[in-house]
């Protein structure tokens, strides 16, 4: 088995392709040494060996040992020195590299090769002392403390005693006789905590290099990273041994990071530090502050053109923006890594864009560039990425589940109806509740973010904030609110009412006070990608949207119509007449209370107008476009207040006593609310609702219609799962509206479908069809369903589904990106028998996956017809359908 690969002089054992088992590092050194690129040789011990070393109880494999020694002559005899030689010795680097960047995460060692003999060598080659014991004395600090494990404290304790000895405070002031002196004292310390000596053999410094490097692979740094990145299926990091080149020899020498374009603007232009006479980690530390690479331009004009040839080559070569690091030696270029650079999502849509106008890349490859995250956060606010980190992370309350990204800043308050009216005052707030339910959306929607105790990404928090594009975090268990004496407390800390938090919904971090936010504006770029997807797409994307305001806001970001407008919402908020919430509050709570048909009419009647400018306004905004309308869905006892006060006011409102009230609520418990009186069971034992919302729409779209505005509505009634109860209800739809057309004597063309979101109604979709015009798939309910995990409550032991290193049952949470086996399995069905029924069923999806990448691509494949989003997420569903596309003709070439 082979486990080492030699670089050097032109020629590489790897390429640039073998990533997963060279590492990043690795085959980027190979490769550019291919191409002939200035790079120092070296070898790369592949992962398989770090594999090995893991499941082998941390030995080595038994061939390893000849072919690193092998390799390591081979270098020296390329470089014409050796290790430990004490005239002119070769000192190497040894380098973690894996497949995937983990930046920092894992351990390095440099100036490996010197002991007592060799530096005498080296300072006699350099002709500088000074420069030679500082090498040493960094080298057997970084040994002692990655290889051995020795607290770093107390070498940097021994450094400062020293410097205070010298009466001096940076490091380049120690001379070299000070930095003899400390390697000393390394070493006793060394002796003192191993019991032996600090090893001089090249040869053991080497292995146990090697085994460091292996070792921190494991380390708890690493094993969070790759957990919280979600990187998973690797076999390990690679080790880089490799000759080292010094950029801190003297001022004709120097160190850099640069990239081939500009990775948070994306402008082609030429990005970088560089630090004369220093060494890589000092740039990453950012102990002094480096140069731009125009300033390196004036000052080595050769070297610098040199680089910038190196650029153009790698880019052209990788045909992608790279990362490099290099180090200047003594006046020579050396490059030591290259990779894909990293960059801001707005970065990542200009490069995409420029780099298919330059004829880089295809538009295919363009549209594959960007994802859907970068879509996401292109939109949303964030913390000021100026602050610093460390200050930031020391303001942590608490952290829950990010159920919807961007930031937020905003005093505290612990009811909706103190966010509606601090806010009211001009006062930004933050929602903090154990959960939400629909009559806390009037507080919600004037919050600048939401924060729930409970809950996952499908809670209704989550649901509704997603919908307007608003910081929430969810399930922050730990959170203790105490809303009676308005505050909340977690972790030690107590935050009261009134007082600041900011939200980072991009990681579910909760900070005390007021973080400065930047809300990033979407480049040109992103219009021109945009516009490629929508040539290259074959399925509609729609948007999920209850008010004009948000069907406006989904125009805009691309949407082709409405997939859903949750009527609910409409009842308890007047998102253009605020001051009107309470009338619809008060006429939803009559007709709930209602004890007769008549009386539950009489409240009916009160809220018809109401809906019917709901619906105006839909249809305006939608002018020629559909708009898929769903009737009643959630149990009524959402709609009555729990709040002993608010019952008390409502019932003197309705001239009835509390006790009435409370009869009523009685009535209404039910054990799994979710499976009791909801969806279309509505309609069905309260007919009269039904006709009332019928009536609003049909209404609305004449009245729109008679004023040249186009309409295409289409009914939708939830959760329904038999093909008689579909035939009611749309009887019922179609008397009323046809009555109301026939009177008013016009033409109107309106469609009658069903949500699917039962596993009965996907199995029996062939019956259903033989009545319902479309279906829209109701993956929120149906994930519910067809997995009996509660949407509302799952989010407390999903993560350890989802999490590798524990359960790992599933690779995602199956209620956000689609359950393609189960849940999968269920739509593919209802889709195939629904049109063997009716050919020319128009099928969508409006559960919150129609916004998500992985759930678009699937529903592309299955045949769909369009899929709804939240109006923030259409941009995402655009680019996902695009790339189904790509991926679907990727698949049939291979084939
Ligand atoms: C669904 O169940 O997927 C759906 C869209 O309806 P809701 O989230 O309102 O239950
Ligand atoms: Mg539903």
């Amino acid at each position: 088995m082979k486990y080492v690969y030699f670089f050097g002089a032109g020629k590489a054992d790897g390429t640039g392709e073998m990533k997963d088992l060279l590492g990043g590092k690795g085959a980027g050194l190979a490769e550019m040494t291919r191409i002939g690129l200035p790079v120092p040789a070296g070898f790369t011990i592949t992962t398989e060996a770090c594999d090995y070393f893991f499941k082998h109880a941390r030995k080595n494999p038994k061939e390893l040992k000849g072919q690193v020694l092998s390799a390591l002559s081979r270098l020296e005899k390329l470089t014409k020195k050796k290790l430990g030689d004490a005239k002119d010795p070769l000192l190497v680097s040894v380098r973690s590299g894996s497949a995937r960047s983990m930046p920092g995460m894992m351990e390095t060692i440099l100036n490996l090769g010197l002991n007592d003999k060799s530096v005498e060598g080296i300072a006699r080659a350099t002709q500088n002392d000074r420069f030679a014991y500082d090498a040493y004395r960094r080298f057997v600090q970084m040994y002692s403390t990655v290889v051995i494990g020795l607290p770093k404290e107390e070498l940097e304790d021994r450094l400062r005693a020293l410097k205070k000895y010298l009466n001096v405070t940076d490091d380049t002031q120690v001379t070299a006789q000070g930095w003899r002196e400390l390697v000393g004292e390394y070493k006793a310390h060394f002796k003192q905590k191993t019991g032996r000596d600090f090893p001089e053999d090249p040869e053991e410094q080497l292995w146990g290099a090697i085994g460091a490097v292996f070792e921190s692979w494991m380390g708890d740094k690493a094993v969070t990273y790759r957990r919280v990145e979600k990187i998973t299926g690797l076999l390990g990091t690679a080790v880089n041994v490799v000759q080292m080149v010094f950029g801190n020899t003297g001022d004709n020498s120097g160190t850099g990071v640069c990239f081939t374009r500009d990775p948070s603007s994306g402008e082609k232009v030429f990005f970088g530090d560089y630090l004369i006479n220093a060494q890589g980690e000092d740039v990453v530390a950012g102990i002094r502050t480096p140069m731009h690479l125009n300033q390196m331009a004036k000052l080595m004009p050769k070297v610098y053109s040199q680089l910038e040839k190196v650029r153009s080559k790698l880019e052209k070569h990788y045909r992608d923006m790279q990362d490099m690091e290099f180090t200047v030696e003594n006046g020579k270029l050396y490059m030591l890594q290259t990779r894909t650079g990293k960059r801001s999502p707005g970065a990542a849509f200009r490069m995409a864009v420029d780099m298919k106008n330059e004829g880089l890349i295809t538009l295919e490859e363009a549209l594959e560039r960007v994802k859907g995250e970068d879509v996401e956060r292109l939109f949303y606010p964030v913390l000021d990425p100026s602050l610093s980190r460390t200050e930031i992370s020391s303001r942590r309350v608490v952290t829950g589940i990010n159920a919807v990204p961007g930031a937020a800043v905003g005093k505290v308050v612990f009811t909706a109806e103190e966010a509606e009216e601090w806010s009211g005052r001009g006062e930004h707030v933050i929602l903090v509740r154990r959960e939400t339910s629909p009559e806390d959306v009037g507080g919600m929607f004037v919050a600048q973010g939401i924060l729930t105790a409970t809950g996952g990404k499908t809670s209704h928090a989550a649901v509704v904030a997603r919908g307007w594009g608003k910081c929430c975090i969810v399930g922050a268990e730990k959170l203790d609110i105490n809303a009676e004496q308005k505050r909340m407390s977690a972790n030690g800390r107590v935050v009261n009412e009134g007082e600041w938090i900011t939200l980072d919904g991009g990681d579910g971090s909760v900070y005390s006070g007021q973080i400065e936010l930047v809300r990033p504006e979407p480049p040109k770029a992103f219009y021109t990608l945009m516009k490629w997807a929508d040539q290259v797409r074959k399925i509609g994307v729609r948007a999920n949207a209850d008010t004009p305001h948000d069907a406006k806001v989904a125009r805009e970001m691309g949407a082709e119509g409405i997939g859903l407008c949750r009527t609910e919402h409409m009842f308890f908020k007047d998102f253009e007449h605020p001051e009107k919430s309470g009338e619809r509050q008060r006429a939803i709570q009559e007709m709930i209370l209602a004890e007769t048909t008549d009386a539950r009419r009489r409240a009916l009647d009160k809220l018809l107008p109401f809906q019917r400018r709901d619906f105006t306004g839909l249809f305006q905004e939608m002018d020629g476009l559909p708009v898929v309308i769903r009737l009643l869905d959630p149990p009524l006892h959402e709609f009555l207040p729990k709040d002993p006060a608010k019952q008390e006011e409502l019932a003197k409102e309705l001239g009835i006593t509390r006790e009435v009230i409370l009869k009523r609520m009685e009535q209404l418990k039910e054990a799994n609310p979710m499976l009791g009186l909801r969806g279309c069971r509505l309609a069905i034992i309260y007919p009269e609702i039904l006709e009332m919302q019928v009536r609003a729409i049909i209404e609305a779209a004449i009245d729109c219609q008679k004023r040249g505005i186009k309409v295409i509505p289409e009914i939708m009634h939830p959760l329904t799962l038999d093909k008689r109860e579909m035939k009611i209800l749309e009887e019922a739809t179609r008397r009323v509206a046809d009555a109301i057309i026939a009177q008013e004597k016009v033409k109107l063309h309106y469609f009658v479908g069903t949500m699917i979101e039962l596993p009965r109604a996907a199995l029996l979709a062939d019956e259903i069809a033989e009545v319902a015009e479309f279906f829209s798939f109701g993956t929120n309910d149906l994930t519910q369903t067809t997995m009996g995990l509660s949407r509302d409550d799952a989010g407390r032991f999903l993560p350890e589904y989802v999490d590798e290193r524990k359960a790992g049952i599933f690779h995602a949470d199956p209620f956000q990106s689609i359950d393609v086996p189960g849940v999968g399995m269920l739509v593919d069905w209802g889709i195939k028998r629904g049109r063997a029924t009716r050919p020319k069923l128009e099928v969508g999806i409006c559960g919150e996956h129609g916004g998500e990448a992985d759930s678009v691509k699937f529903c592309h494949r299955v045949g769909m017809d369009y899929v709804s989003a939240t109006p923030f997420c259409v941009p995402i569903a655009r680019l996902a359908a695009a790339q189904a596309v790509i991926e679907e003709k990727k698949q049939s070439k291979k084939k």
